[in-house]
């Protein structure tokens, strides 16, 4: 038995759940109001003591085991989830030697990264190298204080300063922990140099307030590039990483919102003038994982941007360019979009005027910056206020060409209310009927890749457990078949395959980790995965793969050799139908008590559920996946 497993037998789901939820038992189930989102009338919230799993059928749509649960409640990562769990069950967690190592490793490079700032802020001070570097400073009005607060520093002009500084008895680090902590570069030949030289250091700190990295100012003119950050390591993750969170995080949670600016010196500026809520993004598009940190903290964001980042050719083009690529643009109002819907965010939009940035604003009008902050659009405003300047909208063909380029936007918003009433405020504003507006964008949602429609559990049984076991394996053995299973659902405009669409939280992060992986390397081998994996897992994962469940019955009519991408739709028609059936009997005791707003709101889910059904069965029976026997010859 996995440690997993043994944990999950050894906590029972009704007290964990009990704990914030009153659970009323109700035959085999217990129910009760949903803590994830505000209900008060219908009890949408079930437990299943029996195979320890929860759903609610309401506004969340979501539901899993206890390791989901908690994840859920307290905000936890996996493996945060899976220690207090263990704790709880008295299980003890393996040690493992190489995250041992793995922990030493980066305590080593966390210790050099230190070392580093620390003597950058020491020359910045003190040595005479570094007077322009403070005269930067000084004609950035940035106080002594403000200095030691965000522990600004100099790198000196040489190639081997700080390699040899770092080498010094006492330090004693290593060339290769160096290179491992972003800091010096290694030539082919073996040689190395300093990365940062006769530069401004701004050290980038975790949320603890650690350093892990550095952006780097350049001081001379023509030294390229303006700014030089510190290369992905071990410790620094920039999709991960918000600059000054370590000293704005109180602020933010104080203030209900976070402002993220561009640049590392405007906010420090503002840290500086009182406002303690902002930080800055690293240079690169904002990321979900970063709105999953700062969402812990507050639900409502303020991007302040610079009139270029946020014009018309950086929202056209953020639209077409995918996430992970390296071009990616800083504002990507289509992804802000998806993150407001899929992490239930409020994001807003406060573009500078042409010529400005918030650290002039910040220093010379402090009042005018809490006004901007105060004024802020939210994203889908702010592209229709763009997308319309300019234009003259009394033309038949300028009305059809502004409704082409908001569609794709407009169809990204997850809320059906918000949806419609942003077709409202076009119809009133291109004074044409709404159903015009309507029907116009519907030819969007036909391609758009997502549906917003409910995810799915149930309580798990060994034969449900080997179900999305050999799912797993597939899709292990064959990754990229992940790519065909998704443009198949979206075809059909239903969601992609979601880790969600697996019950077990074991299985939950081993599709995670696989479809990280996917997204960072075009053919992922074992180990990608396994990198991405937390180590607990590791041995479950091997030994699936070892001993690969039985195939579960295929219908005899279709193509057998599409191994994974069968597995994955029949995982997902399996819920689908489970989820009816535990509808039905929620029904069947709301009807009992004759509690009419419930018996509506269950029906209305139980008649979206057989509508994904019917298109679900339509790809699993689309004619290039019925086997034709006459074609291949073999
Ligand atoms: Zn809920």
């Amino acid at each position: 038995m996995s440690v997993i497993d043994d944990i999950k037998d050894r906590i029972d789901i009704v007290d964990l759940v009990g704990e914030t939820v009153k659970l009323k038992k109700s035959g085999r189930t217990y129910t009760g109001f949903c803590p994830f989102h505000s209900n008060t009338r219908t009890p949408s919230f079930v437990v299943w003591p029996e195979s320890g799993t929860w759903k609610c059928f309401g506004a969340c749509n979501t539901g899993g085991d206890v390791f989901t649960y908690l994840m859920k409640r307290d905000g936890l990562e996996f493996r945060e989830a899976l220690e207090l769990l263990a704790a709880r069950a008295g299980v003890e967690l393996p040690r493992r030697d190489v995250p041992q190592e793995a922990a030493e490793k980066s305590d080593r490079l966390r210790e050099a990264a230190s070392a580093a700032a620390q003597w950058f802020n020491h020359l910045l001070k003190n040595n005479p190298q570094a007077q322009a570097a403070r005269d930067h400073l000084r004609t950035r009005g940035i106080s002594d204080a403000t200095v030691e607060k965000f522990q600004l520093g100099y790198a000196l002009d040489d190639w081997h300063a700080l390699q040899s500084y770092l080498a010094l008895p006492g330090k004693g680090f290593t060339v290769d922990e160096m290179v491992d902590a972003g800091l010096i570069v290694k030539r082919d030949d073996g040689s190395a140099f300093d990365r940062f030289r006769n530069r401004l250091m701004i050290p980038i700190h975790d949320w603890k307030g650690r350093p892990i990295g550095f952006g780097a100012r350049a001081l001379k003119d023509g030294d390229e590039p303006k700014y030089l950050n510190s290369p992905q390591t071990e410790l620094f993750d920039k999709s991960k990483t918000l600059y000054g969170l370590h000293i704005a995080k109180n602020a933010i949670r104080e203030s209900g919102q976070a402002v993220i600016v561009e640049g590392y010196l405007d906010a420090i500026t503002a840290h500086q003038a009182g406002f303690a809520n902002v930080v800055a993004s690293l240079g690169t598009a904002l990321t979900e994982m970063q709105f999953k940190q700062l969402q812990k903290l507050a639900k409502r964001f303020i991007l302040a941007l610079d009139a270029d980042t946020a014009g018309v050719n950086a929202m056209q083009r953020g639209y077409f360019v995918p996430e992970r690529d390296e071009m990616v643009p800083i504002f990507n109002p289509s992804g802000l979009i998806r993150f407001e819907g899929k992490l239930k965010l409020d994001i807003r939009v406060l573009a500078l005027p042409e010529g400005e940035d918030p650290d002039d604003v910040i220093r010379s009008e402090p009042q005018k910056w809490v006004e901007m902050v105060e004024q802020a659009k939210p994203v889908m405003d702010y592209v229709i206020d763009v997308l319309s300047a300019g234009r003259s909208l009394g033309t038949p063909k300028e009305k059809t060409a502004l409704l082409d380029e908001v569609g794709p936007f407009i169809i990204d918003i997850a809320d059906s209310v918000e949806r419609a009433a942003y077709e409202q405020h076009l119809a009133r504003m291109l004074k044409v009927p709404e159903r015009a507006v309507t029907e116009h964008l519907s030819k969007f949602a036909a391609r758009s890749k997502r549906g917003h429609i409910a995810k799915s559990t149930e309580p798990s049984s060994p034969a449900t457990l080997d179900r999305e076991r050999y799912c797993l394996v597939e899709l292990l053995r064959a990754p990229h078949a992940l790519q065909a299973i998704d443009e198949a659902l979206a075809r059909f405009d239903l969601p992609p395959f979601d880790a969600e669409d697996f019950e077990n939280a074991a299985h939950r992060e081993a599709f995670r980790a696989l479809r990280t992986a996917l997204s960072d390397t075009t053919r992922p081998t074992r180990d990608d995965v396994l990198d991405r994996l937390d180590p607990s897992l590791h041995a479950d994962v091997q030994t699936w793969l070892d001993a690969p469940p039985a195939k579960p019955p295929i219908d005899p009519r279709l193509d057998e050799t599409r191994g994974g991408v069968d597995a994955a739709l029949l995982l997902r028609e399996r819920n689908l139908k489970t989820q009816g059936a535990q509808i039905e009997e929620l029904i069947r005791s709301a009807s009992e008590e004759d509690d009419a707003d419930s018996i509506r709101e269950l029906s209305q889910a139980k008649r979206s559920l057989s509508d994904q059904l019917k298109r679900l069965s339509r790809i699993r029976y689309a004619p290039e996946w019925i086997r034709q026997s006459h074609s291949s010859g073999s």
